[in-house]
C-alpha cells in the first residue's frame, strides 16, 4: 500500500465497519474507539499514521471482536511509540533539587557516568519529595524516559545513609536508560529484564545496598508509623 494513503483510507480497506478518524497529540490516551451498529469512531494519537499495516489490522480487529489477543500488536506498537518520546526539553534546570543536606546528586552522577557508562549518558536527576500519608509504598527512586529524568527519594538524604547504596541506587536508574523495557510474547512490561540484572550486579557493593535497603525501610516505617 502506497504510502500516500491516509490513515483514514488504509482502516477503511481493513475492515467491513464505515470508519472514522480524528487524530490528536494527547499525552496520555493514545486511542480510543466507540462502535455503533456498523460504524466505528477512532480517536487516535497521531503516531497511528506511522503505523504498520499489521498493527491497524489489530486495531480494527480488537474493535470489531475487543479481543485482548487482537490488541496485543497494538499494544506493542504504542509502547514503542511512547517511548520514543522526548520530552526532555521541558525539564527546567530551575526545578531540579540537586543539592541534599548531604547530598550532591550530580556530583555522585558524574562520577558513575564516568566509572560505569563511558560518560555516554547526558540525564538530568533531582531529589523528590514524595508525601507519605497514605504509606503504601516507598519509592527509592525513579527513572522517566521521556525525561531523561532520574528522581531520587530525598528520604534518602540522611546523614547515615553510606554514598555507596547512593551510587548504587543512581547506577540502577541510570541503567534504565541504558537497557530497554519491552512488550514480552504475553504482553507483558519487561522492565528489569535478564540482560538488566546482570549489569545491575556488576556494580561492586550491589548486595551491600540492598541489605542496608532492607534494613533502611525498617527503620523508615518504624519511625514514620506504619505498623
Ligand atoms: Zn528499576
Amino acid at each position: 500500500m502506497n504510502k500516500s494513503f491516509s490513515l483514514l483510507e488504509k482502516l477503511s480497506t481493513l475492515t467491513s465497519l464505515k470508519v472514522y478518524v480524528t487524530l490528536h497529540n494527547n499525552k496520555s490516551t493514545y486511542l480510543s474507539f466507540q462502535k455503533k451498529r456498523r460504524e466505528v469512531f477512532f480517536s487516535l494519537h497521531k503516531f497511528f499514521e506511522t503505523a504498520p499495516l499489521d498493527v491497524l489490522q489489530s486495531l480494527v480487529d480488537y474493535a470489531e471482536s475487543a479481543k485482548q489477543t487482537s490488541f496485543t500488536k497494538v499494544k506493542h506498537f504504542i509502547y514503542a511509540k511512547q517511548q520514543e518520546i522526548d520530552l526532555s526539553h521541558t525539564v527546567k534546570e530551575k526545578d531540579l533539587h540537586i543539592e541534599g543536606k548531604y547530598f550532591n546528586l550530580r556530583q555522585a552522577y558524574e562520577k558513575i557516568n564516568q566509572n560505569y557508562f563511558d560518560n555516554a549518558l547526558d540525564l538530568k536527576i533531582t531529589w523528590f519529595f514524595p508525601k507519605y500519608r497514605s504509606f503504601r509504598n516507598f519509592t527509592f527512586g525513579s527513572y522517566d524516559r521521556n525525561l531523561k529524568l532520574i528522581k531520587i527519594n530525598y528520604h534518602l538524604d540522611r546523614h547515615d545513609t553510606p554514598a555507596f547504596y547512593l551510587d548504587n541506587l543512581l547506577y540502577h536508574e541510570m541503567l534504565h536508560a541504558v537497557c530497554l523495557p519491552f512488550v514480552d510474547e504475553k504482553g507483558r512490561l519487561r522492565i528489569h529484564t535478564k540482560e538488566f540484572k546482570e549489569k545491575e550486579r556488576v556494580f561492586p557493593m550491589y548486595k551491600q545496598a540492598k541489605e542496608w535497603e532492607k534494613q533502611f525501610l525498617k527503620k523508615f516505617w518504624r519511625e514514620n508509623g506504619r505498623s
